[in-house]
């Protein structure tokens, strides 16, 4: 394992039965805290792919993708959860882990053809990916890569993406 996958894997902390029994969350918040680790996470997502916008993943995928844009020279582009967009959006529904979601990206979020990243923390089951890769593609977007913290490579997230390069900095 290389020094960055250890020093994220320190910093992740598992919490059972959160959000719901049965559940191992993924805590990214002392990854978060840690300056060194942080800076160690967005150099590297962003030096993955030259790209044009770096989408987030409302929530945790925020906190990532906006320094992973600013470092990248990039554009940050939201998509969010249902009904927190202002402007007119295209949105995806899909099943979660837990539960069901729909997300939303604005309409005109992209230029034609723009090269985009989509980063987020944690690779589950793929379904949140999958919605996202293809809201970006709906809006006019190039998705070259996904990129996450951490896969959890039981849930075989992956197997939805085909096609698309997954980048997970640790896989557990
Ligand atoms: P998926 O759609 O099943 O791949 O779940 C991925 C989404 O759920 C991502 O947006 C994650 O932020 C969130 N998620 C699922 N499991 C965890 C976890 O253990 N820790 C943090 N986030 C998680």
């Amino acid at each position: 394992m290389s020094e960055l996958s250890t020093m994220i894997l320190d910093r992740i902390r598992d919490v059972p039965d959160y959000p719901q029994p049965g559940v191992m969350f993924k805590d990214i918040t002392p990854l978060l805290a840690d300056p060194v680790a942080m800076a160690a996470v967005v150099d590297e997502l962003a030096g993955l792919d030259e790209v044009d916008k770096i989408v987030g993943i409302e929530a945790r995928g925020f906190i990532l993708a906006a320094p992973v844009a600013y470092r990248a020279s990039a554009g940050f582009v939201p998509v969010r959860k249902k009904g927190k967009l202002p402007a007119a959006t295209l949105e995806e529904s899909y099943d979660l882990e837990y539960g069901s979601a729909t997300i939303e990206v604005h309409r005109d979020a992209f230029t034609p053809g723009d090269r985009v990243l989509i980063v987020d923390d944690v690779l589950a089951t793929g379904g949140t990916a999958e919605a996202a890769v293809e809201l970006v593609r709906r809006a006019g977007g190039l998705v070259v890569g996904i990129a996450v913290l951490m896969e959890l490579a039981f849930l075989k997230g992956r197997e939805r993406l085909d096609g698309i390069p997954v980048h997970s900095l640790v896989i557990v």
